[in-house]
């Protein structure tokens, strides 16, 4: 995918959210999510996940992916090196066989 074909690009930078209570933190990829839907965006093209690892590329955690799942199965997910090396896979490849929003309309509608 090449971002030039996009007619409007909006960038939504984020970090991770620690807190002293590991479980209560959040990953950059939910709040870079959750900041573009406060901004009013909720359809998304793709989004890049950067670290410092040098000998593999950042993966996002299971509730990452499933909190991307949210927001379809067919967007990019860029995970990359300290050397700037990336890997494109898409949420539906992270996320096989996934359970999102669609599923909760199909049980509504029976
Ligand atoms: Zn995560």
């Amino acid at each position: 995918m090449e971002l030039s074909q996009f007619k409007y690009i909006k960038f939504t930078t984020s970090c991770n959210v620690e807190n002293a209570c590991y479980s209560a933190g959040l990953c950059a990829e939910r709040t870079a999510i959750s900041k573009a839907v406060s901004e009013g965006h909720k359809s998304f093209k793709a989004i890049a996940i950067a670290s410092d690892l040098e000998d593999r590329f950042i993966s996002p955690c299971g509730a990452c992916r499933q909190f991307m799942r949210e927001f379809g199965s067919q967007w990019d997910v860029y995970m990359s090196k300290s050397d700037g090396s990336y890997k494109l896979m898409t949420v539906e490849e992270l996320l096989p066989s996934s359970f999102g929003p669609d599923d909760l309309r199909a049980r509504e509608n029976h």
